[in-house]
């Protein structure tokens, strides 16, 4: 339960999509480096993980990038490890270790890679950043974790990263703050609790989209909020620069199309699973986000390379699949390339493949299938959409 009536309103909120092609150690480089850099005296940061294979990877990552820089003094001990890992399956004694140092202001833990088993009862001291790796299930438990960070009254960051592989299984309020690129974040997370926000608060200490629009002048005011992640995609030169005219009942009939493919890869995959009773992947793989993606993108979309580009896919087989539905609808793509065998491969860094693969946020996700419907009538006439309340009302229909 969320008990305390105050808005937190020392911690900013940043909300960051992940592409699933950029590595993790890019992706968490800031923090690495800081451990690199700074040694003891970095901020100290939780990294909350959905699974224990997830805080697995990620600890790896740490560990292979810093070398010995891992440890406090570069000296190789178990029990000076910069970087600790925390989730049901750690041994009590090393939970002991932990609880305990992180409750001292001078501790020399200043990563814990842990899962929501982290928490109850232990109070951190000087935890200056809380980063999600994947939105928490719903907006009560979000408000929990991150609350954990700037409990000394310092200003303090919480970071959410996802994409379409880590949210799915979240409720759809916690969509809806993903996917909301204009409303204030901390207005979305305090209305959950009948909470109102203070109104004296500086726009660019609130939270990622305030920030935006912030213009009260100190450099503070302009500095950057999040994890600087830079997007190699953003070399474009493989997208075909197009666009296309489209009305709003050839954007219907797309969605129908991409209903359909989602359905007959869904029954593929059942039947090749049929001695199994692992879910689909095909459910984490193409779902709303990817079909939202399309929809959002069709007027710009002739090529797999486009398909890449904007949209989350897994496998060349299903960008081939799209592609396909996008040209029954608009029939001007010549040239739609031929599937060869390894089009069923998983398209993504090792490390992203091998979180795609975790049986647990597989048990995770609720097979029931995802309500698609989408208020057709957010159309902006160039045949772009407002993709943020495109979003919401997707969300606020599911
Ligand atoms: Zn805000
Ligand atoms: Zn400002």
């Amino acid at each position: 339960m969320v008990t305390k009536s105050s808005d937190w309103s020392n911690l900013k909120y940043c909300v960051q999509h992940v592409d699933k092609d950029i590595p993790l150690e890019i992706i968490f480089s800031t923090i690495i480096d800081d451990v690199r850099n700074e040694g003891i005296r970095a901020p100290r940061t939780i990294i909350y993980c959905q699974t224990r294979r997830q805080c697995a990877i990620l600890y790896t990552v740490f560990e292979t990038n810093l070398g010995k820089l891992f440890y406090k003094d570069a000296v190789s001990n178990c029990k000076k490890r910069l970087v600790e890992m925390y989730h049901a399956g750690t041994p009590e004694t090393v939970k002991r270790h932990i609880s305990k140092n992180l409750s001292h202001e001078e501790g020399h833990i200043k990563v814990l890679i842990a899962t929501i088993a982290f928490g109850m009862g232990i109070d951190c001291k000087n935890v200056n950043r809380i980063l999600h790796f994947g939105p928490s299930k719903n907006i009560e438990s979000y408000i929990q974790e991150s609350g954990r960070a700037g409990r000394d009254g310092s200003n303090s960051e919480c970071i959410l990263l996802f994409n379409g592989l880590l949210s799915a299984h979240c409720s759809s309020d916690m969509k809806d703050l993903l996917h909301d690129e204009n409303g204030c974040r901390r207005e979305l997370l305090m209305k959950s609790f009948g909470f109102t926000p203070q109104a004296h608060m500086r726009k660019h200490m609130c939270c990622d989209n305030c920030t935006k629009k912030c213009n009260c002048g100190p450099k503070e005011c302009k500095t950057r909020t999040g994890l600087p992640i830079c997007n190699e995609k953003t070399e474009d030169e493989d997208l075909s620069q197009k666009v296309r005219p489209v009305s709003l009942d050839q954007r219907k009939q797309l969605k129908a199309k991409l209903k359909s493919l989602r359905e007959d890869i869904v029954k593929e995959n059942k039947e090749k699973l049929i001695n199994t009773v692992s879910l689909p992947t095909t459910l984490l793989e193409f779902g709303s986000i990817q079909v939202l993606g399309v929809l959002c993108n069709c007027h710009k979309i002739f090529s797999i390379s486009d398909i890449m580009h904007y949209v989350e896919v897994w496998r060349l087989s299903h960008a081939h699949g799209i592609l396909k539905a996008v040209n029954d609808i608009f029939k001007d793509i010549s040239d739609i390339p031929d599937l060869d065998s390894e089009s069923d491969e998983i398209i993504g860094d090792m490390n992203w493949e091998e979180i795609h693969d975790d049986s647990t946020l597989h048990s995770m996700f609720d097979s029931e299938e995802e309500n698609m419907s989408v208020d057709e009538t957010q159309d902006s006439g160039d045949g772009s959409l407002n993709t943020s309340s495109f979003f919401l009302d997707l969300a606020i229909n599911q």
